[in-house]
This record gives structure tokens, C-alpha cells and sequence, in this order.
């Protein structure tokens, strides 16, 4: 493929722009607008058939965000966010797909987006101080600066066990759904994973199929949605001062405008702390649980195992038969260190007759046959497989594109073989003119990725502006710079208990992934003050040439 496209280049076949954006979905979107503001040429190469990324792709029965979706939107333009109105407090997928499509819509962006096109391989070229793009449909793409806005959770893991193809049934992932959904009506099916896109969807395939049998690894920490309209007290917020509400997001911890918790937990009596922890089970809010109970529920694991308990006690009360509540209930991570899931009737579905929980813990699976699964006790005969095991975080898109080889024919796969190395989680020495939104070593996936996303485009795009206005056509982050940032996450990952679970957020989910926290920890507002000040102070940590 590289000498068809170093051939094609030569013809001058390649598409050249200013700036290619790799991904159509929330970030690929609000880049493709902002560069043209900006007065670059842009193009977008997008593997799916359309835009919304994650909300494209995603299409499982119960997918909806877990985020408050007056939250999970976009802030850039105060026009676009009174010309939309969300129905729910949680939007559905189909809801939100809606929204990126009225997005695209609404800024003419579908006519500089490839879609059905792949990147495959991408090249560094020192003589012309461009990049070269290879996509397996149509031109290679020649590009001053490569961003990939190519999601942190948009490469779905294979499955691990054997004899997936010996199944005569059907086979379906929840990140890779069909479009005209799935008829499980009488069927016999199974779901495997118990992560956020299982927790949504067992209680909605629960009611369709004969018998749901969930084979479950590792319980997760699951607390109700309370879907219904958005709450009154933030929509007021929200309208009583916009610019205000959407300020307090972009400086708070997760991207969500809620104070800076200050009271710890041994400030309170039992009394006060049920007290708060039940008002926050009935406020339906990732956010609010997380991080507005007691101070020292994230970084004190005294101060989380009151959480967890408190949770453990609803599990015990919502799942009626006790060896199964007791299956259900988390025993190996602090509360929040692993992604906690919103959910709609999930423990209660397992008090329905044509629902069984099997602990893989107990008795793993051994294979997957013609007929359906075998554990090492039982076998199951089914008619349908959902596999909800999740993604290769953050890194596996990325890396998907390969070679991705910067100065000195360096390969990104070489230089990250010990895990991701970053400056900012924006930027890679070695390679120039090259930026990840939302990469590993940056805020992304523990926050508001809406909020996180706007910030780091407009930082982005901010930035090659200024770069061209000043006459320079490069810019890399300096090894040292990017040791330091290595070394800052690696200190802010020892104040929380991130550290204490092996998760998707440490790689520990993908077999032969390098361990290691690779979301920054610091919070949204510090990292937005933190890349500020790059800035202010001269482009603080880069080369521009
Ligand atoms: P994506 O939406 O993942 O888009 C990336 C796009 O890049 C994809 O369309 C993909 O096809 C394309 N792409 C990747 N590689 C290539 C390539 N080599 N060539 C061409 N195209 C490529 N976040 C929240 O903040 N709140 C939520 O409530 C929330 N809910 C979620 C629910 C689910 C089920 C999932 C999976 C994620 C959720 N997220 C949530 C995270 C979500 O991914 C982000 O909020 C956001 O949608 C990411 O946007 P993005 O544009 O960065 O990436």
C-alpha cells in the first residue's frame, strides 16, 4: 500500500491539504468546523458510512449516555444550544446521533468528510515537512498536520475465547451493532461482559428474549439513572447563566459543573453520611455520586469503602435471590476506580425467571461451541452471542494505524512498546505536526468527554494558527518535556486509587497490554490551566521550527 501511495503521491494524486482530521464522531466534527474558521483546507477520513462516531457505531438496545446530556453537548456556539432541545436527562444513541447529524448539518461539514475510508498507515516526510496518509478507499491524503480525533473507546476488543467461528447461531458486539437492529424475540441468548454496554442492555434484551444467560467476569458498581426529563434545578442553572454554567464545567474535576467537594467523611456521623449518600442514589448522577459525597471518597480508600458499602447494601436489596446478589456485588476495586454504569432496572432484571447469571470466577468458560458456551460445569445451548467485552482503550484506535512512523523513520509503535508516552496526552516526540484529541496522558475518558474534547481542539486549532501566523511550519514536543509530563502523571496517579484496579482505564482489559493508568488524573480545570500556560509561557516544552 505505502508504494502504491508513495507512486501516487509522485503522480500527484494525493490529496492535499493543509490539515487531515482521522474520524467524524464528536471531535472530528467540532475540528473540521474550527479549521475551517480557522482558514485551513481540512479534509476528515472516516471508516463508517457517516458521521457520530461512537453514537454511529453503537447502536445496542438501552445505548444512551451516562452523562447528564445538557452536559454532553456542545458549548462552542451559544446558537447551536438554543436551536437543539434533548427529550431526556440521558439521550439515547438515536437521539444523539441526531444531534451530530444536526451538527454536521448545520455547519455543512458532510462535503470535507471521506466516509467508508480507512486510514491505514501514515508517514512522516522530512524533505516536504508533511505527512502522508494511505486509506484504503480512493487517494492518499498529503497533509501539513495529521490529527487523529479517532476516539478513545471506538476499537472493539476481539474475543478471547476460542471457537467464536464454530457457533451456528448468530454473533453480535454492541460496539459494532446493526443498523436495523436485532429480532431476539424467543431466542435463547447470551450476553458476555458485565461493563457499561452490558449493564444497559440486559434489562431491554432480558424482556425480548426466552432465556438470557450473562456470563460475568468482574462485577461493576452499577447506580440508577432515574431517567425522565432533564432536573429542573440544573436546567435552571443551565438557563439562569449559560456562559457561567458552561465556565464552571470547563474548571471543575470531570468536565461537570459541580463544586470542589470539602468536607471528608470522617467530619460526618453515620447519620449525615446516609444521608447524602441516599440523596445522591436518588439524584441518578454519575457525577454527582462521584465526587460530591465526602472528599476523601476518591483518594482515601477509608473514605471509598464507606461508598462501597453503601452500595453493596442496595445491591443486597434490589436482587432477591443472595447467592446471586452476592455474584453481583464488586469485592476488587474502590468505588469509581473502575468506570461505574448507569443503569435502568439492571440488578432487578435478575429477578426475573428467564434470567441467569453465571460467575465466570467460579467456573470460567471453556469454549465456545456449535450449539452455544461451555463452562468448565455446565453448557449452555443458545441462538444468539452478544459479546459487550468492551474496547482496547484509548491507545488501540491509535495504534490500529500502522506504521504511524515520525523523524528519523521511527515507528510509533517502537516508541510507545512500553505504553504510551505523551506530552500533554496532545503531542509525541519524534513526531511533528502530529496530535491525538483526548490522548492517553490527557483528561478524556475520567471526564466529561464533551468538555475535555471542545477544549482540546480549540487548543489545537489555536495553536496551528498562531503557528502559521508566525511564519513556522513545525511544531514537537522536546523528549524532555515529555519525560515530565510522564513523570507529573505518574505522581498524580499516585493521590487517587485508580492505581488499585486493573481496568480499561490501565490496559489490564486487552491480553499482552502494557499496564499503566493512561488517563491524567489531575482533573479537567487543572490540565486546562496547565496546557494555558504552555502557551503563555512560549510554547513551553515544544520546537517550533
Ligand atoms: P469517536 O466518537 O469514537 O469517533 C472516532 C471515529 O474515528 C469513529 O467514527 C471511527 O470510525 C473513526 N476512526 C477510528 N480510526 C479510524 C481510522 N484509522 N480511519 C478512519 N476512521 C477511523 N462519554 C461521555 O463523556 N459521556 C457519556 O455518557 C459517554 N457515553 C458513552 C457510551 C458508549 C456506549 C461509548 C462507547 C462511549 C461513551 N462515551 C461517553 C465516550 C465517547 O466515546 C465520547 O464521549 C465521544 O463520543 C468520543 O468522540 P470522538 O470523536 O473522540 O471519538
Amino acid at each position: 500500500a505505502l508504494v502504491a501511495t508513495r507512486a501516487s503521491e509522485e503522480r500527484g494524486t494525493a490529496q492535499r491539504v493543509d490539515v487531515a482530521v482521522v474520524g467524524a464522531g464528536f471531535a472530528g466534527l467540532y475540528l473540521l468546523h474550527r479549521l475551517r474558521k480557522a482558514g485551513f483546507s481540512a479534509v476528515a477520513l472516516e471508516e463508517a458510512g457517516d458521521v457520530g462516531g461512537t453514537w454511529y457505531w453503537n447502536r445496542y438496545p438501552g445505548a444512551r449516555c451516562d452523562i447528564q446530556t445538557i452536559d454532553y453537548s456542545y458549548t462552542f456556539d451559544p446558537e447551536l444550544e438554543t436551536a437543539w432541545t434533548w427529550s431526556e436527562k440521558y439521550a439515547t444513541q438515536p437521539e444523539i446521533l441526531r444531534y451530530l447529524g444536526f451538527v454536521a448539518d448545520r455547519y455543512d461539514l458532510r462535503r470535507d468528510i471521506r466516509f467508508k475510508t480507512k486510514v491505514t498507515e501514515a508517514r512522516w516526510d522530512e524533505t516536504a515537512e508533511r505527512w502522508l496518509l494511505t486509506t484504503d478507499n480512493g487517494d492518499p491524503v498529503s497533509c501539513r498536520h495529521y490529527i487523529m480525533a479517532t476516539g478513545c473507546l471506538s476499537a472493539p476488543k476481539p474475543p478471547e475465547i476460542d471457537g467464536v467461528k464454530d457457533f451456528k447461531g448468530e454473533v453480535y458486539f454492541t460496539g459494532r451493532w446493526p443498523h436495523g437492529g436485532v429480532n431476539l424475540a424467543g431466542k435463547r441468548v447470551a450476553v458476555i461482559g458485565t461493563g457499561s454496554s452490558a449493564i444497559q442492555s440486559i434489562p431491554l434484551i432480558a424482556e425480548q428474549a426466552a432465556h438470557l444467560t450473562v456470563f460475568q467476569r468482574t462485577p461493576n458498581f452499577a447506580l440508577p439513572a432515574h431517567n425522565g426529563p432533564a432536573p429542573s434545578d440544573r436546567m435552571s442553572l443551565l438557563q439562569g447563566d449559560r456562559a457561567a454554567y458552561r465556565e464552571q464545567a470547563r474548571q471543575s474535576m470531570a468536565g461537570v459543573p459541580y463544586p470542589q467537594q470539602t468536607v471528608v467523611s470522617w467530619q460526618l456521623s453515620d447519620a449525615e453520611r446516609r444521608e447524602r449518600f441516599e440523596r445522591a442514589w436518588a439524584a441518578g448522577d454519575l457525577v454527582h455520586i462521584l465526587t460530591q459525597l465526602w472528599a476523601d471518597q476518591a483518594v482515601d480508600i477509608d473514605g471509598n469503602k464507606i461508598v462501597q458499602d453503601l452500595i453493596r447494601e442496595k445491591i443486597r436489596a434490589a436482587v432477591k435471590d443472595p447467592e446471586t446478589a452476592a455474584a453481583l456485588t464488586p469485592h476488587d476495586h474502590p468505588f469509581g476506580a473502575k468506570r461505574p454504569c448507569l443503569d435502568t432496572n439492571y440488578y432487578a432484571t435478575y429477578n426475573r425467571p428467564n434470567v441467569t447469571l453465571v460467575n465466570l470466577r467460579q467456573e470460567p468458560i471453556k469454549a465456545i461451541t456449535a450449539s452455544g458456551i461451555a463452562t468448565d460445569k455446565r453448557s449452555f445451548d443458545l441462538d444468539v452471542i452478544v459479546f459487550a467485552t468492551g474496547f482496547d482503550a484509548m491507545t488501540g484506535a491509535i495504534r490500529a494505524v500502522h506504521p504511524i512512523t515520525g523523524r528519523g523513520g521511527k515507528s510509533l509503535t517502537d516508541v510507545w512498546a512500553q505504553g504510551p508516552q505523551t506530552y500533554l496526552g496532545l503531542t509525541v516526540a519524534g513526531f511533528p505536526n502530529f496530535f491525538m484529541i483526548t490522548g492517553p496522558g490527557s483528561p478524556s475518558v475520567l471526564s466529561n468527554m464533551a468538555v475535555s474534547i471542545e477544549q482540546h481542539v480549540d487548543w489545537v486549532v489555536d495553536r496551528l494558527a498562531a503557528l502559521r501566523d508566525a511564519g513556522f511550519t513545525t511544531i514537537e514536543p522536546t523528549e524532555k518535556a515529555q519525560a515530565g509530563w510522564n513523570r507529573h502523571m505518574a505522581d498524580c496517579s499516585m493521590l487517587t486509587l485508580h492505581r488499585l484496579a486493573n481496568t480499561w482505564y490501565t490496559g489490564a482489559n486487552v491480553p499482552g497490554k502494557v499496564q499503566g493508568l493512561m488517563p491524567y488524573t489531575g482533573g479537567v480545570g487543572p490540565y486546562r490551566s496547565i496546557c494555558d500556560e504552555v502557551v503563555s509561557r512560549g510554547m513551553l516544552g515544544f520546537n517550533l521550527t
